[in-house]
């Protein structure tokens, strides 16, 4: 994953670097490194173990000044988190140091080559080995960095976003990229230039961005104009896109974390999703959808969908297959990504694959999109990040439009991907002449209220953080909910278990009886997800069950509902709506009870051990 940042103009390179990788912390945060050259064959390099914060004691008193530099923020996958393992790695001779996001599966067999070459390796690195592969490369060809970087790059099996410098020319910053994300931002009269993996840490000083592609090389050098090559097959033109981020979205905006601001974001940010899309006149409602309008013929004549997705997208996918089975009477499947690009798929003519992603940047995704892409689907992209490389891989699509999603556990992307999905099945269902016409026009103007609702149920959090001491002795617990609930379920426990490492699975209710039942004591919580809807009685049935073997029940429950509230030792209410819709409202107390075990467990709620936001290795 890791983030990187890389700078060339006119203003000292550190505060920029730094202020950058603060930005992309999201992306990994096992160290933190950066290189800054300063003229006279100078190149100050720092490290440091753990956050950004650490790197930036660290240079605190040092001069660098140097106006040409490149940073990273690691998410180790080759080599435990230190700070020799830390980015940038440097070659041999100290002049070369790169900072590269990915992995490079041919290191052993380049490195074992390079080691009969007389280079020796400091770190446990596939970086290490990158770095040294072009000092080798450009010493072969007379010295020519660039040439050095294309013909290393070409020699690499596997996925790299890579920033490089040369402490002997400090007007020369070189970037590539492969199945990696990289941006590059222009500033004034190509006076200085930004290069970061994704566009927030450039936003605040341009917003002219080009986003490179798969095997493309950028040349960026001190006041000249921006060039860019493919690495096949020479210069290619390039297209500069006017980013429009709301800068506002990326501090906490007066919350501890990331992750409450976000959960508190969600009534705002899906008005913003549905705003200009759902369209409202004389109490008759209508989706408009250009995803839809454009396609209208593939989408409508669609044969089967395929929804491919990793982690809580995947449990968005689970709702999105209901919605679309329910409303566009499409047969749906709901896959692994990282399954799904390497199994024997059948994908015949007619197929439409989705790929849901929050970042637009999930390796395993883009890479199912694009087999799929080869056998003949048209691919439709649920994605939140503008320009990123699933949006750009996709035929037509629709963003979810939420901002930018900083806390690691996501929260108000999962909300924007069911009202995408929600809109997208109803636009589809009209389209086809599934969807009875009182029904869609109840569901939209209820989708309309949902904002409100989930605004009356923020309103608990003190009741939520009250309950989640309870669970914060725990060491494992069971989410159970049914039909549209019971994706629901598998969300909550996966909250649960990211950011307050609480074992906790998520079952279909009924299915508990065929396993888990046998974990019941009186030890461990079981959350239902028991709104009055549709199998309600069945599930209350299920709560006897657990009840039987003295278990301990909290459950999410419509408002005023009593019959469950008897047989819990908690609840949590949710206004009432339609049962399609109830995955939105329902979430919505789990997400806040996994942030207060977290906050009370003192743990670190927005960069979870482990965890990174953005997963753009295999
Ligand atoms: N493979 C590199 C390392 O372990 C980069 C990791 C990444 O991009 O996540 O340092």
């Amino acid at each position: 994953m890791c983030g990187i940042v890389g700078y060339i103009g006119d203003k000292p390179s550190l505060p920029i670097l730094i202020n950058g990788l603060k930005k992309l912390e999201y992306r990994g945060y096992d160290s933190a490194g950066c290189a800054i050259v300063s003229g006279n064959e100078r190149m100050e390099v720092y490290k440091a173990k753990g956050k950004v914060s650490n790197l930036e004691e660290k240079t605190q008193n040092d001069d660098a000044c140097g106006t040409l530099g490149i940073a990273h923020t690691r998410w180790a996958t080759h080599g435990i988190p230190s700070e020799i393992n830390a980015h940038p790695h440097v070659s041999q001779s100290g002049n070369i140091a790169i900072v590269h996001n990915g992995i490079i599966e041919n290191y052993a067999v380049l490195k074992e080559q390079l080691e009969k070459k007389g280079y020796t390796f400091k770190s446990e690195t596939d970086t290490e080995v990158l770095a040294q592969l072009i000092e080798y490369a450009a010493t072969e060809g007379n010295g020519d960095l660039v040439s050095g970087v294309r013909r290393a790059l070409k020699l690499c099996i596997g996925a790299y976003a890579i920033a490089v410098v040369d402490r002997r020319n400090p007007d020369l910053l070189i970037a590539a990229r492969k199945a990696s994300p990289l941006a590059i931002g222009i500033g004034e009269n190509n006076e200085e230039f930004f290069l970061a993996s994704d566009a927030s840490p450039i936003a605040e000083y341009t917003r002219k961005i080009v986003y490179l592609n798969d095997e493309e090389l950028a040349l960026i050098e001190r006041g000249k104009e921006l060039r860019i090559e493919n690495l096949h097959t020479g210069s290619v033109d390039y297209e500069i896109k006017e980013v429009d981020l709301d800068l506002s979205m990326l501090d906490k905006g007066g919350f501890p974390h990331f992750m409450l601001k976000e959960i508190f974001d969600q009534p705002t940010v899906l008005k913003d999703c549905m705003r200009g899309r759902i369209l409202e006149k004389d109490g008759k409602y209508r989706v408009v959808l250009s995803a839809v309008e454009q396609h209208k013929d593939i989408l409508v004549n669609a044969k089967r969908f395929t929804i491919v997705s990793c982690g809580t997208s995947w449990h968005a996918g689970l709702i999105g297959k209901q919605l679309i089975e329910h409303f566009c009477k499409i047969h749906t499947e709901v896959a692994y990504a990282s399954e799904y690009r390497y199994n024997d798929t059948v994908i015949e003519p007619g197929d439409v694959v989705m790929a849901i992603s929050q970042s637009g940047e999930t390796a395993d995704t883009l890479a199912a999109i694009e087999m799929a892409k080869e056998k003949g689907a048209t691919i439709f992209g649920i994605v939140n990040s503008v320009g990123s490389s699933i949006a750009r891989q996709t035929d037509t699509g629709t963003y979810i439009h939420i901002g930018p999603e900083i806390g690691v556990a996501s929260t108000k992307a999962f909300t924007g991907q069911v009202t995408v999905l929600t809109m997208l099945a109803l636009a589809l269902g009209k389209a086809r002449g599934t969807v009875d016409e009182q029904e869609y026009n109840e569901v939209l103007r209820e989708l309309t209220l949902i904002p409100e609702k989930i605004q009356t149920i923020l309103q608990q959090n003190d009741k939520i953080k009250d309950i989640a001491r309870i669970f914060t002795y725990a060491h494992n617990c069971l989410y159970l909910g049914r039909g549209w609930n019971y994706p629901v379920a598998l969300e909550g426990a996966l909250k649960m278990k990211e950011i307050s490492y609480i074992h906790a699975e998520g079952y279909p209710a009924a299915e508990m009886k065929h396993g888990p039942i046998a974990l019941i004591d009186d030890e461990m919580p079981v959350v239902f997800i028991a709104t009055h809807h549709q199998l309600y009685q069945k599930i209350i049935s299920n709560m006897q069950e657990v009840l039987s073997r003295r278990g301990r029940i909290f459950a999410i429950v419509t408002e005023g509902d009593e019959q469950v509230r008897k047989m819990c030792a908690e609840v949590m209410e949710v206004p009432a709506t339609l049962a399609c819709l109830a995955p939105l409202l329902s979430v919505i107390p789990l997400q806040l009870l996994s942030y207060h075990v977290a906050v009370a467990k003192q743990l670190n709620v927005d960069q979870p051990r482990n965890l990174a936001k953005s997963v753009t290795v295999e």
